[in-house]
Order: structure tokens, then sequence, then C-alpha cells
């Protein structure tokens, strides 16, 4: 026996979620966001799964070679582009495509004879001031592109900050609205196209939809017709049976107010459970709803069974997926979904199912 920690993969559960974006954007084409490790989920088992896309877009060079040497012959976005011209001649080699947000890059472009033509997409900092360039210096961008050799095509970009809360997107449409620009355009994140119909454009580019957690803190994961993808499992490993006015773990966070059954569960923030989890973080014992207590530490957590009579040693406990959604743990933890499942750690096996 290993130690029994877990994270379970719902390939199909991808599947289903990409065509639920599909009902949502009937009219756009999917480019399905998969950096940082297709949020926690594997890179190559999840293009896999997410094969129905009509491309992906991620950061590393390297993970979209990986993805061209695996056999992927869908359109592949570098959403960072490219930082340097040996960058920029291996992603045209491997007909992958790049952001272009910044006049260094452009500089790039022109200064390059690239073997094959590279598609681009030109991104508009409308507002997040992240990347992109300002509204007001955008049409030259573009049409410095228009006129480059190198380009093949270029779709039209930028990103929206508030399309999850209350802020919304009508200032950046508003911006983005008044280019008198002919291309395609990619605008929408996984909030926006479920929010927004006038942001969907020719191609979306859901991230968080897609491994089935809600982008909305009022709307669960059902209610959007998703379906969760990760569910991280583990086990309890000891039981300990404490009077009240005992502590559990490192530090003075908890004391019990009662004779209370504690069960060791095999799961620390060395796995990617956050140790900033507070007391009363959810999680699920052997199907019931019960709580976290005490600090989590490296390698273990603590959970409240005082009330679940046959949970012992042996029981399985679902830190978050199915049944205990992902973005309800991440909001008793103040952050959100995807920084929990984006932190799963190395030694954390993955099975797919
Ligand atoms: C991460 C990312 C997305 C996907 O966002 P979700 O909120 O996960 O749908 C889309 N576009 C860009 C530029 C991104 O960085």
């Amino acid at each position: 026996m290993s130690r029994p920690i877990q994270a379970r993969i719902n390939l199909d559960a991808l599947s289903e979620n990409l065509a639920r974006v599909r009902r949502y954007a009937p009219g756009s084409k999917v480019l399905s966001v998969i950096k940082a490790n297709a949020y926690g989920h594997g890179l190559i088992r999840t293009a896999g799964a997410l094969s129905a896309s009509d491309g992906f877009a991620l950061l590393d060079l390297e993970d979209a070679v990986r993805l061209r040497q695996a056999g992927f012959g869908q359109k592949i976005v570098l959403l960072e582009g490219c930082f340097s011209s040996d960058e920029l001649h291996a992603a045209s080699r491997y007909s992958i495509d790049i952001v272009v947000h910044c006049v260094e890059q452009i500089d790039m472009l022109e200064h390059a004879q690239l073997e094959q033509k590279i598609g681009v997409f030109a991104k508009c900092n409308t507002g997040m001031n992240r990347l992109g360039f300002s509204p007001s210096e955008f049409p030259d961008a573009v049409s410095r592109l228009e006129k480059n050799a190198n380009v093949s095509d270029i779709v039209l970009m930028t990103h929206f900050y508030g399309a999850d809360g209350n802020e919304g997107v009508t200032g950046q449409m508003e911006v983005f609205g008044k280019f008198k620009l002919n291309h395609p355009r990619s605008l929408a994140n996984s909030a926006a196209l479920i929010r927004y119909p006038e942001t969907r454009g020719e191609w979306v580019r859901p991230g968080i939809m897609l491994y089935g957690s809600s982008p909305f803190s009022e709307t669960s994961t059902q209610g959007l017709g998703l379906k969760p993808v990760m569910t991280l499992i583990s086990r309890i490993i000891a039981v300990q049976e404490i009077r009240a006015g005992d502590g559990v773990g490192y530090g003075p966070i908890f004391r019990a107010g009662q004779d209370m059954r504690i069960g060791i569960v095999a799961c620390g923030y060395a796995d990617g459970f956050p140790r900033h989890a507070p007391n009363g973080t959810p999680v699920l014992v052997q199907g019931r709803r019960t709580a976290t207590v005490g600090r989590v530490s490296m390698d273990m957590l603590f959970v409240d069974i005082s009330n679940i009579r046959d949970a012992g040693i042996g029981s399985e406990v679902v830190l978050w997926g199915e049944g205990n959604p992902v973005e309800q743990v991440a909001q008793a933890c103040g952050t959100i979904s995807y920084e929990l499942l984006c932190a799963v750690a190395p030694r954390v096996p993955v099975s797919y199912c």
C-alpha cells in the first residue's frame, strides 16, 4: 500500500464540458486553455480528452511542441508570445501561433526570416493593464503586422478583468468596438462567454469551465451544466479522541469545545492543500459533509468525524471535486478554484478514468 492520496481525473467530464462550451457559443471556434499543466489536470491527457477543440492555448513553447509531437494538429497559441528569436523560429517550424502584445515582439517578427509564416493574436490592453498594446497604439501595431511577410493571419484579442464579477465587460467592449479592423476576434474567457454573448466572436478561450468549475461565486457548477473533472481524494490514516479544551496540530488555531473524534487525513500543504485553510473548510468523509479543524500540516490535515460514527482508519475523504465543489473549498480558503487546481503537487498520483 502506498500513501492513499490521489487526484482522479474524469476525462469524460472534460469532453462533456467542452460540448457545453459549444452550446453556449455555437457560432465560435473553441481555443481550449490548457496553461499551467491544464490547470493541474495533466497536459497531454487533458488535450486528448479535449481533442474536439479547434485549438489550444498555453504558455510554454516546450509544451506546445510536446502537443505537436503527440500528434495534435489543431491551432496552438502561445498566450505570452515568444521571448526570443530562437523561440520565434521554433514556433514557426511547428506551426504554433503567437500572441503579440508589445512593440518588441513586432520588431522581433520584422527582423526574422521565418521558415514558415506564423499566425498572430494581436493583443489590445482594454483596461486590465497586464499585456497588450494601448488602444491608441493598437491600430498601428495591427497595420505593421498586416505588412509583415512573416505573418500569415491575424486575430484581434483582448482579455476581460471583470466578466465574473460586478465590473462586467461594457467598458472594455466599448474600447474594442471602436476599432475598424477587419480580422477575426478572440475576447471571451469562461465567464464572458457564458454571461455576455456579445463577447463570443470567432474564437472563445474557455479555461476554468472546461475543468468543471464555475467562474462565478453565485452560480454553481451544476447550475451551469458543468461537471467537476478533478476529485482530490485521500483517506483517514489515524483517529484521535480528544477532550474538551484539547487542540490539534500546530499552533492555537483550534480548541475543542467538547469531546470530539478527529480523523487524520493523508493530505497536507505539500500535496497542494492550502495551509491557510481555516477551521470549517468543507470536506466529505464517506460521502458525508464535515469540516477541517486545526492547521493544515505539510503531509496531513484534521477533520471532525464526531458525527460520522462509522468513519475510521481507511475512510475515504474527498478534499474537493465530486460532491464537494472545489469553488466552495476555495471560497472557504479565501481564494479561487483555479489556484487550488493548479497547485496540486507533483507528488500526488494522478489517475485517469
Ligand atoms: C487563462 C486565460 C483564459 C481562460 O480563463 P478562464 O477564466 O479560466 O476561462 C483566457 N484567456 C487568457 C488570455 C488567459 O490567460
